[in-house]
């Protein structure tokens, strides 16, 4: 991209040294290595601009127009203009640009659709669902009670049939649709004929693939789910947050389980950065990036199965690829710590169907949303493949294994660098 962030540096240094000194570390840090963590994404410099503004100042609790507090005409501005853009963006008729995250999001679509102690059917979690999908440790599996669907052990698909069955024996208020760690296409249309068959609401978590959805590189969700629940700072490339979209009838109960049942005031320097995402991600240009996102990923997995590491559920239509690490003898976690030491940052996965813990993990996911960002394409991606089988196969605890490490950690580099997500000025340098 080669943009230049511009915020005042100097103000902060002088200020607070110490803070200044990790927000250059984390700026060198994401300069240097490969960023493979499919959840995460470098934004512009504009959306970072607003992201840091005097919007931060402002309470807006309520909606545009509907304000408890006074002075709020210029955030209304904002507001609205997220609103619309999303709107225009995805077809919706209805948008909340409010939830602080995908988590809030998901928490104020329970409020709006369901009661506690309702049946819920969502992916299981070692399958591929959300902590909100319904984790014990998290609100959705303490306050409903959750079925979960899972892959079919043969293709590593969803179980359409399953899903129906269960749906049919649970008779759930909620269904809920999506993952994060799932690399295939989700087939809507299916999800919202067995909704209307046992009478639930249908929700798409497209926390993931929302991107996608607005570079129309995947099927949207839009037209079959009663609500959309998203991030807006994974593929999407915004600031860090959650946006819901829905039909009309539910938007009022949408705006109110978000403000005031979840949350308190917006933070408007965020509701701004999402605006100029969704103005950025309208635009022919991120069509392109988003193709280009999915054949990057596409590449990077057939890059790892010839190196042995398998393609869960046979590759991958979007931004995510799950690989399986068992032929290579070496689990999810030691391969993280090894890429991580050779200057590529990735996360374990379990596979469908996994024997290992999930702190162990016998897979690790990769996704392409920021080196493609950066403007890197499948050549790149073919040869971060053959830098991955390196790293993985290298046993820090050995001589040969380190200095491979090291090596990798170098070539990483300077690949990272040969594409520069953000070029650093004068007043960037570390002193
Ligand atoms: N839903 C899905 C499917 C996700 O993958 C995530 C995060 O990765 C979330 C919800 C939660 O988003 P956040 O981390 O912004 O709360």
């Amino acid at each position: 991209m080669g943009t230049f962030w511009g915020p005042d540096l100097e103000a902060l240094r002088r200020e607070d040294p110490e803070i200044a000194g990790v927000l250059l570390g984390e700026l060198e840090r994401q300069r240097s290595g490969l960023h493979l963590i499919a959840s995460e994404n470098f934004t512009s410099a504009a959306v970072l601009a607003a992201l840091g503004s005097t919007l931060t100042n402002k309470y807006a609790e309520g909606y545009p127009g509907q304000r408890y507090y006074r002075g709020c005409a210029e955030v209304d501005r904002a507001e609205k203009l997220a609103i619309e853009r999303a709107k225009a963006l995805f077809g919706a008729e209805h948008v909340n640009v409010q939830p602080h995250s995908g988590a809030s999001a998901n928490m104020a679509a329970y409020a709006a659709l369901v009661q506690p102690g309702d049946t819920v059917l969502a992916m299981d979690l070692p399958h591929g669902g959300h902590l909100t999908h319904g984790s014990k440790v998290n609100f959705s599996g303490k306050w409903f009670r959750t079925v979960g669907y899972h892959v079919r052990p043969d293709t590593e698909l969803i179980d359409y049939d399953e899903v129906r069955e269960l749906a049919l024996a649970h008779r759930p208020a909620l269904i809920i649709c999506g993952a994060t760690s799932y690399p295939r296409l989700l087939d809507f249309p299916v999800f919202r004929d067995i909704a209307d068959e046992v009478g639930a609401y249908l929700m798409v978590d497209a926390a993931h693939i929302i991107g996608l959805v607005a570079g129309r590189a995947v099927p949207s969700p839009v037209p079959f789910a009663d609500v959309v629940s998203c991030t807006t700072h994974k593929v999407l490339r915004g600031p860090r947050g959650g946006m819901l979209l829905c039909r009309e009838p539910l938007g009022a109960r949408i705006d109110k389980a978000v403000f005031p049942f979840t949350q308190g005031g917006p933070m408007m320097h965020a509701i701004a950065a999402k605006a100029v995402a969704l103005r950025e991600a309208s635009r022919p240009e991120f069509q392109g990036y988003a193709h280009q996102v999915v054949r990057n990923s596409q590449a990077l997995s057939a890059g790892l199965a010839a190196e042995g590491m398998r393609a869960v559920a046979g590759g991958t239509d979007t931004h995510l690829a799950l690989a399986d690490l068992r032929e290579l003898g070496v689990c999810g976690r030691d391969a993280e710590d090894r890429c991580e030491q050779a200057g590529i940052t990735l996360n374990k996965n379990a596979v469908p169907f996994d024997p290992e813990k999930p702190t162990t993990a016998s897979g690790i996911r990769v996704g392409t949303a920021a080196v493609t960002t950066q403007g890197m394409g499948e050549a790149q991606m073919r040869e971060i493949a053959g830098l991955i089988a390196t790293a993985v196969r290298a046993d820090p605890a050995t001589a040969a294994g380190a200095s491979a490490l090291r090596e990798i950690a170098v070539r990483a580099e300077e690949l990272a660098q040969r594409f520069p997500a953000y070029a650093l000025g004068s007043s960037y340098e570390l002193a």
